[in-house]
């Protein structure tokens, strides 16, 4: 709440602000007309002024617009089954990228410069009838930094440890993040196949650090898998698809999207790619999205696994590559779908302006992805 001075509260009154000042100054307040007053005071002086006042927050249009969006509550009826949303976390190196890569058939974590994973994925894979919906990112940090600004993606976060190495500082850092996210928690206990597979030792660190594995009579799932084998990995989808079940994830697809940009680039041969995952709602071709200070029609999306399979529409948790943005939106930030063009883009001008005024004073403007966040 913004501070009420003497002259805002005199043109909200109608009064001149001597008059203020004089019930100020029997109050023992020397005020002038800029001096600011603390609500009960303004309270004060407006009833002696034989006045009500009603705080009303100073609200920008993107506030105002954007809030109403996600401050809207669905129907019960609305709302259908939606896949659930899971992310890695773990040590590096304990086989995030591999576990991910081996589930959709691709490889990604031996072409990676030094083995660190630099981009976050997102896929979406089926599992029978079902599907889930995954999130790779370089670090807990990344996890954390979109947390920071509120898009909390994830349903379920499996932490990978590796059974020769078990619990190291990463892993407990992972942890202590699933738990300030107040998500379930499953545990790949990955790499089962190396001759140094230690699973007891791994699952003594786990119950040190409050995960208590259930085949020890706890209620943590401890799945063993082994991404270069395959080994346990259908089993891991199981074990994410019954806590999945349990907790029944939800969202109305028949609404206007929201969702989550996780990484954008933008260069002159492909213009501006933006990789989201939708929250909620069913987002479309020809879509007014703004996220940030980006805004545009949504003018392609495509799979993030084959950018060859287009799409036309994405529901709740799927995950695609789009393009239609004027300018990278950046990382971590959430997008939402508007009726009017002319809107969308005041609130992402307005956005560039907050964004070039914090910005003011640092050297070399550089943009911000979820990877730089926190280097
Ligand atoms: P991340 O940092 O957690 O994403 O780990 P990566 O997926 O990049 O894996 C790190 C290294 O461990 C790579 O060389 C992988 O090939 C190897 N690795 C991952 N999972 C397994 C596994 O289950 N068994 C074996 N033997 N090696 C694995
Ligand atoms: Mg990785």
């Amino acid at each position: 709440q913004l501070p009420c001075t003497v002259r805002d509260l005199s043109e909200a009154a109608g009064v001149p602000a001597r008059d203020i000042q004089r019930i100020l100054m029997e109050e023992g307040v020397m005020a002038t007309i800029n001096t600011p007053m603390d609500p009960e005071l303004t309270e004060f002086v407006a009833a002696e002024l034989g006045m009500d006042v009603d705080f009303l927050q100073p609200e920008t249009l993107e506030d105002k617009v954007l809030r109403r969006l996600d401050e809207i509550e669905d129907d019960e009826k609305d709302l259908q089954d939606r896949p659930p949303v899971i992310t890695f976390l773990g040590h590096v190196d304990h086989g995030k990228t591999s576990l991910l890569d081996k589930l959709i058939g691709i490889d990604v974590a031996s072409g990676e410069s030094g083995g660190i994973t630099q981009h976050i994925r997102a896929y979406q894979i089926e599992k029978g009838d079902k599907k889930i919906s995954f999130v790779d990112t370089p670090g807990h940090e990344a996890f954390t930094a979109m947390r920071a600004r509120g898009a909390n993606v994830t349903d379920i976060a499996v932490i990978v440890v590796a059974a020769d190495d078990g619990v190291m500082p990463q892993t407990e850092e992972a942890i202590s993040h699933a738990r300030a996210a107040d998500v379930p928690i499953v545990v790949a206990l990955n790499k089962m196949d190396l001759p140094g597979a230690d699973p007891m030792k791994a699952m003594t660190g786990l119950s040190q650090n409050g995960l208590q594995p259930s085949e020890w009579g706890g209620d943590v799932e401890v799945v063993k898998t082994s991404a270069a084998t395959g080994e346990g990995l259908d089993e891991l989808l199981d074990t994410i698809l019954t806590v999945a079940e349990l907790h029944e994830y939800k969202a109305n697809p028949n609404r206007s999207a929201i969702g989550v940009c996780l990484e954008a680039t933008q260069d002159a041969d492909q213009g501006v790619q933006a990789k989201m995952i939708v929250e909620t709602g069913t987002l479309r071709i020809g879509d007014i999205v703004v996220c940030g200070d980006a805004y545009g029609r949504v003018r392609s999306m495509s799979n993030t696994l084959d950018k060859h399979q287009k799409m036309d529409e994405a529901g709740p948790t799927a995950t695609v590559n789009l393009t239609g943005f004027d300018v990278a939106p950046p990382a971590g930030e959430r997008f939402y779908v508007l009726d009017d063009v002319a809107q969308a883009r005041e609130i992402a001008e307005a956005r560039a302006h907050q964004t070039r005024s914090e910005f003011l004073g640092q050297t070399g403007y550089q943009h911000v992805t979820l990877e730089t966040l926190f280097d």
